[in-house]
């Protein structure tokens, strides 16, 4: 079988989904060409399984507080493959609702491996399909190092195919993968260890976030093994042994999750075949407006090598398709000031630039406002929980750059903030917005 189309995007994810939608809205012919479950890595193996796991370990703090507030509960255990169960239930229903979805949009979903014949070809199985406009939102997966026995150890897809909650797992990593998963298995009763390569973990976030944070895991029983590589795996009797570099052992691990990167998912896809070729670091490169070097041949999403977030894969996707179809020659997505949470115990809120950063680019122009308090939710808890807040401003006007949120409720603060900074406001418009009391939002209005 052979057939032509106006658009085609490789993979069925955040950036492929939106790219095919926003373009059957235009009334034009696509296809997205999915190998594996449709919604790719947010639905099936990232923000929504760890969203749904981030509850349940929140229901854990929860439990752990509500004697605090007066209730006498009897917490009789928690069932991890009740959860797991639940939540695949929840995604398959998403899947389900995509096959629909599409058929609805008058999209044709082509299930297969895509590779390519030439720029406007492509191959799936023994069928060829062409088109005017190929997006590549191929997306990206989690590496393993090049260690001996790191088979041993499983990714963040191998943690979300877990049916069973290990008792003692090492978490192997320093970014906001790491962090969250080895706080979900923290709160949900694990024994958990965290090895950090460097002497810190969220290296590219502002330091109050990343000290605030790591205090609080500290606090809530994580081990924190910082300037650690892990150097090899052993399995012994039936468990893990993790081998560090400087020639530790230790043994009786039953769980080690690797979470040190994902790659571009390139293999198979013959881009060479299309005259393109990946840069450096294996991702599929584009100018502003995610063309590639060869005319009608895009990329969007994890693949292109910018921000790895769902919001930005679909955004992309949806402004290329208006620039394409519907005479929008200049709609491309802006990559500043990109609002992300990470959801941690408490959560993070962050957007714009660290202090670090501001400090670097604009030097004394500077001004940070800071706070550090308890929020009344845990005056009177015996889990101690701080909630930190910095606004980072530049120049006379005191222009903000920078909103960091570490604390309760900071993954439902930040976007209102993030439309602010975006829209350019500067300290004194936020001085001259009534608070909301009481909440913690409010300090970020009345910091002095
Ligand atoms: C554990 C985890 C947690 C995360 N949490 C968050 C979060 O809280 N918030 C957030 O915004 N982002 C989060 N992310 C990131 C987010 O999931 C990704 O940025 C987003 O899914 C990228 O979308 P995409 O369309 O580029 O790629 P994907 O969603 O990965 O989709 C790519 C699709 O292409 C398919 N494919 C690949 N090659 C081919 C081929 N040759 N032929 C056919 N199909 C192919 C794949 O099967 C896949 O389905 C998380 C990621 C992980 C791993």
């Amino acid at each position: 079988m052979s057939k032509h189309y106006d658009l085609i995007a490789i993979g069925g994810g955040s950036g492929g989904l939106s790219v095919a939608e926003r373009a059957a809205r235009y009334h034009k012919r696509c296809a997205v060409i999915e190998v594996g479950d449709l919604g790719g890595t947010c639905v099936n193996v990232g923000c929504v399984p760890k969203k749904i796991m981030w509850y349940g370990a929140e229901m854990a703090h929860s439990l752990e507080m509500a004697a605090d507030y007066g209730f006498s509960i009897d917490n009789k255990g928690f069932d991890w493959g009740e959860l797991v169960k639940k939540r695949e239930d929840h995604i398959s229903g998403i899947n389900t609702w995509y096959h629909s979805y599409l058929a609805d949009s008058d999209i044709d979903e082509i299930r297969g491996h895509a590779r390519f014949l030439d720029a406007h070809t492509l191959q799936v199985g023994d069928d060829t399909f062409t088109a005017d406009h190929i997006v590549i939102a191929t997306g990206s997966r989690p590496v393993k190092p090049d260690v001996p026995g790191a088979e041993l150890g499983i990714d963040s897809d191998g943690f979300f195919a877990l049916t069973k909650r290990p008792d003692r797992v090492a978490v192997v990593g320093a970014g906001y993968i790491a962090v969250e998963v080895a706080g979900v298995l923290n709160a949900l009763g694990c024994d958990v260890s965290l090895y950090l390569r460097k002497q810190q973990f969220l290296r590219s976030f502002d330091a109050m976030l990343r000290e605030g944070l790591m205090e609080q895991m500290l606090a809530d029983g994580v081990s924190i093994y910082p300037n650690t590589q892990v150097a090899k795996l052993e399995q012994e009797a039936g468990a893990i042994t993790l081998v560090c570099d400087k020639g530790s052992r230790t043994a009786s691990i039953d769980q080690v999750i690797w979470a040190i990167g994902r790659v571009p998912n390139t293999q198979g896809l013959e881009l060479a075949a299309a005259g393109l070729a990946t840069n450096a670091r294996g991702f599929v490169e584009t100018d502003a407006l995610q063309n590639t070097a060869v005319e009608g041949l895009y990329a969007i999403g994890d693949i292109s090598g910018r921000e790895q977030l769902t919001p930005v894969a679909i955004a992309a996707g949806r402004r290329l398709a208006d620039r394409l179809f519907n005479n929008q020659p200049e709609r491309k997505l802006d990559y500043h000031n990109i609002p992300s949470v990470i959801f941690s115990h408490p959560p993070i809120g962050t957007v714009g630039l660290s202090e670090e950063q501001a400090r670097e680019q604009h030097g004394e122009a500077v001004k940070v406002y800071q706070t550090r308090f308890t929020s009344m939710q845990y005056a009177f808890s015996r889990r101690e929980v701080a909630t930190a807040m910095k606004l980072v401003t530049v120049g006379a006007k005191e222009k903000v750059v920078g909103c960091h949120i570490l604390g309760p409720g900071a993954d439902e603060m930040l976007q209102g903030f993030a439309v602010a900074i975006r829209m350019g406001a500067c300290k004194q418009d936020l001085d001259d917005t009534v608070a909301i009391h009481p909440t913690s939002a409010e300090e970020l209005v009345t910091m002095r």
